[in-house]
């Protein structure tokens, strides 16, 4: 059985992920921080259609829940074969001349770290499930990596860069063992996330300056997310899908 873990999945791209997985076979591990809510919501939709899943409540910033999550999924629903690491935040738009080390810190620490470490414990479970058509690991990072999100969250964009990073790091390490490790890049998509940006309305105000002249959605991004971790993006490792509307 293949078991996706969706850090993230209980809203937005996250859960236009876990629902997809669900659709595709896939036993998913729901991960989210505090919102049940909207964890129990996605939960309900995958089971009324016939698929399956469990919910994991942990905050994937916090190092120790991570590995008892792991542990949790192992014996729930057995070795996690497939990663989605997509939780991610961001903090009020702001310039670089007004940004705190610590808000720079909480930002690396809440979007950067937990990709590492959940890759680290996923990795631990990969290499004994035996999986017949290879396991898979997609980083969410964003266009921001490489547009640099001047006055609005150029920390943010920073870590996202991190994310490029480590994609390409980690692709290299574990390709000997057949792990492929890859990486999607959203732009402007209609999620919460830009509320926490303090511009809830941010997609509405940017569509028109886009190639394609519109805001994207988070099923869009979930398609890409899929297909990377399918077998049919088997010679796919260490790249990038760009889902951004042109940019
Ligand atoms: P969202 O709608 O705000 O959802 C964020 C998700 O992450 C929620 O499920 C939330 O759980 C979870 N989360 C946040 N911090 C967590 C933590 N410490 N531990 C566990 N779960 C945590 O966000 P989104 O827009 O779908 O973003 C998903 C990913 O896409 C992020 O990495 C983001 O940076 C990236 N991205 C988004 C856009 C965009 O325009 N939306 C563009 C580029 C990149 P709760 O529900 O419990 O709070």
């Amino acid at each position: 059985m293949k078991v996706a873990l969706v850090t993230g999945g209980s809203r937005g791209i996250g859960a236009a992920s876990a629902k997809t997985l669900a659709a595709k076979g896939y036993a998913v591990a729901i991960n989210y921080k505090s919102n049940h809510q909207a964890a129990e919501q996605v939960h309900s939709e995958i089971l009324t259609a016939g698929g399956k899943a469990e919910l994991f409540q942990a905050d994937i910033s916090n190092e120790q829940q991570v590995v008892e999550m792991f542990g949790a999924i192992k014996s729930r629903l057995g070795l996690v074969t497939h990663l989605v690491n997509n939780a991610g935040v961001l903090q009020t738009q702001m310039r670089v001349e007004k940004m705190s080390a610590e808000r720079i810190n909480w930002m690396l620490t809440q979007n950067v770290t937990p990709y590492f470490v959940c890759a680290r414990e996923a990795i631990k479970q990969m290499r004994g499930a035996n999986q017949p058509t290879g396991c898979a690991i997609v980083n969410v990072s964003s266009a921001a990596s490489y547009l640099g999100g001047a006055n609005e969250y150029v920390d943010y964009a920073a870590a996202k860069g991190a994310i490029d990073s480590f994609t390409k790091g980690l692709s290299l390490e574990l390709a000997p063992e057949g792990i492929r490790v890859n990486c999607v890049r959203p732009g402007c998509i209609y999620t919460d996330i830009h509320a926490d940006g303090g511009e809830p309305d941010r997609v509405d105000r940017v569509a028109e300056l886009l190639p394609l002249k519109r805001g994207g959605t988070a099923q869009e991004v979930a398609n890409a997310i899929v297909w990377l971790l399918s077998s049919e993006a088997s010679y796919a490792t260490g790249t990038f899908i760009d889902l951004a509307g042109g940019k």
